[in-house]
């Protein structure tokens, strides 16, 4: 095995993942296999308890790990499947050292950071970079290990010197190292500032790491003159310095390190040359350059609680644009905050309650993603019922298929107390109740997580048709809540349709209203499984209607199938077809640059 670690110095927000699961797509383009670890230093266990707002969106892995959307990044670009474990914290390696110090292990030895912390996060790396997650056999050829934080960040440190005793014990040959760094430009002078990156470099040097390659992130390719400082100051040969200068879109970067021979770097400090192949990146070229020219917007209303931050939801917006390039439109999403949509913002902010509706009226489709507590319920439901009554393209994922569900019970049902008991445990009409595996006293992994199978009731329903008339799909869950069983008759009767049930036929994960355009909702979370050339079905749905195109794509091949698909009925649930209408059986602007411009949330 051989590992790539990649660092980051100056400042946080450089963009190091987008570098390391690039380096990864490079090196995978020369014929390598890849794996991946991303270390977070902070003390959570999880990702799980983190507050998308703070920390950007919660990643589930089919593992049902919620990881560090950075393992997101990895699954993206090199279409990998991670376990839990490909992601490390400090809370992770401490609870471990502590099970086996309490287990008695350490024989009546004193436990200390050094050697016990930075024995466990070696042994961690070398047993998780064995485990295979491309979907061929045994270990990868190459591992990234992208290190969290910047160089001189306190919790970084028992990682720092378990990376130095790794590279001393793999050896010369088997460790790369690339620390990836800022070259700002004094706008007064315009020059190019090197010092900032000799000093990190200083900073890792005295940590006892050395860099093998500088990426310099900046806002222009770096002068020769410049790189030539950088080598003398910093002890790396200019061959080894590539600029990660701002790109239109961000499938450039793999095409970036490409034309600036960094994979070559790499090699030879792998000592890899000789077995790696020229990288081959047509697809690549096609997709970032593809995106560059599309013109045609396609206005999607993300409708939620986080608007002022992307990141929360970055998948969601990454599925989008997947499917926005397959349908060969320009991805435009307005961000509309829930809580202005409602009554109660008329009066108390007249200007951001019609700006909001604004929004909400002039977009092409409507999305409400997953999401938790009951702040902005109210704008939800009001932007569901607005997408169900004027026959626009709505898809609602988790908390958004249970949104369209009350909604539904509350207009439709006139069911007027109806609601989530996430919302009001003492409503009159629960249709969304919690969950028996779920707990209410532990948020920390306690949820219904990770890949679950979905089995279609219908033949003739959209999602069945957008997932290649599949009979079941693997999606990936996280939630405590589900639509109430017991009403779900009901429901069927006044005509929302529950296409996807789960194995035992009681567990409700999708739901269609078959005489609107395009009505979906989602128990599930499909944004986790979509790849760039691979739409997520339902995302690819949503776009589609969204665009004018869902019929042709219906009835076209199915190039989409990202997710699990299975065509046998091994449940025994015969599906049902469409009859009438009902079943017979009841049974800102993401890309026009700005997005990471200035490095900030430079994710896939
Ligand atoms: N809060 C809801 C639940 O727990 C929805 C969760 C989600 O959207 N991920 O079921």
């Amino acid at each position: 095995m051989k590992y790539v670690l990649v660092t980051g110095g100056v400042v946080s927000g450089l963009g190091k993942g987008v570098t390391a699961s690039s380096i990864g797509v490079v090196l995978k383009a020369c014929g390598l296999r890849i794996t991946s670890i991303k270390i977070d230093p902070y003390l959570n266990t999880d990702a799980g308890t983190m507050s998308p707002f703070e920390h950007g969106e919660v990643f589930v892995l089919d593992d049902g790990g919620e990881v560090d959307l950075d393992l997101g990044n990895y699954e993206r670009f090199l279409d990998l499947k991670l376990t839990r474990d490909n992601n490390i914290t400090t809370g992770k390696i401490y609870q471990s050292v502590i099970n086996k110090e309490r287990k008695g292990d350490y024989l009546g030895k004193t436990v200390q950071v050094v050697p016990h912390i930075t024995d466990a996060i070696q042994e961690w790396i070398e047993r998780v970079s064995m485990i295979p997650v491309d979907g061929k056999e045994g270990p990868a050829d190459v591992c990234v290990i992208e290190l969290g934080g910047t160089i001189g960040d306190i919790e970084s440190m028992p990682f720092i010197e378990a990376l130095g005793q790794f590279s001393y014990h793999v050896g010369p040959g088997n460790f790369c190292l690339v620390h990836v760094s800022l070259v700002p430009v004094l706008n007064v002078v315009g020059e190019q500032k090197t010092k900032p990156t000799q000093h990190s470099v200083r900073g890792l040097r005295g940590l006892g790491l050395t860099p093998n390659i500088l990426a310099c992130r900046s806002t222009k390719a770096l002068d020769e003159n410049v790189k030539e400082k950088l080598s003398q100051f910093c002890h790396v040969p200019v061959a080894n310095i590539v600029t990660l200068h701002d790109v239109t879109n961000i499938w450039h970067i793999p095409l970036l390190l490409k034309d600036q021979n960094a994979h070559e770097a790499i090699l030879k400090v792998l000592n890899l040359q000789s077995v790696a192949w020229e990288p081959m990146l047509e697809e690549w070229t096609n997709r970032a350059t593809t995106c560059d020219k599309l013109q045609d917007p396609v206005r999607i209303a993300m409708v939620g609680k986080y608007t002022g931050l992307s990141d929360s939801y970055l998948s969601v917006l990454k599925a989008l644009l997947h499917a926005s390039v397959a349908c060969h439109r320009k991805l435009v999403v307005d961000w509309v905050p829930s809580a202005d949509l409602e009554d109660a913002t008329a009066k108390e902010a007249p200007d951001a309650h019609e700006a909001a509706w604004n929004l909400l009226k002039g977009a092409d489709g409507i999305l409400v993603p997953g999401g938790f507590g009951d702040r902005g319920v109210q704008g939800k439901i009001l932007a569901a019922n607005y997408a169900r009554e004027n026959n626009v393209p709505y898809l609602g994922i988790c908390l958004g298929m249970q949104i369209a569900v009350i909604e539904f019970a509350r207009s439709v049902m006139n069911l007027t107390g109806a609601n989530s008991t996430e919302f009001n445990p003492d409503t009159t009409a629960p249709c969304v109740v919690f969950m028996p595996e779920g707990s209410k006293t532990h948020m920390g992994g306690t949820m219904r997580l990770g890949s679950r199978r979905t089995y279609f009731q219908v033949t003739g329903c959209k999602s069945a048709k957008l997932y290649g008339n599949a009979s079941y799909v693997d999606e990936r869950h996280r939630h405590r809540y589900e639509v109430n069983p017991d009403m779900v008759p009901e429901f069927e009767k006044a005509g929302l349709l529950f296409v996807g049930r789960d194995e035992s036929g009681e567990r409700m994960e999708i739901i269609e209203l078959p005489d609107h355009p395009f009505f979906v909702g989602v128990q599930f979370h499909p944004e986790f499984k979509s790849r760039p050339g691979k739409p997520s079905a339902l995302f690819l749905g949503l776009i589609a209607a969204s665009s004018g195109q869902l019929d042709s794509w219906l009835q076209g091949p199915s190039h989409h199938r990202t997710a699990t698909i299975g065509h046998n009925s091994s449940n025994g649930v015969t599906p049902n077809s469409y009859q009438n209408g009902h079943i017979k059986k009841p049974a800102k602007s993401l890309v026009n640059g700005n997005h990471h411009a200035n490095g900030i949330g430079m994710h896939i």
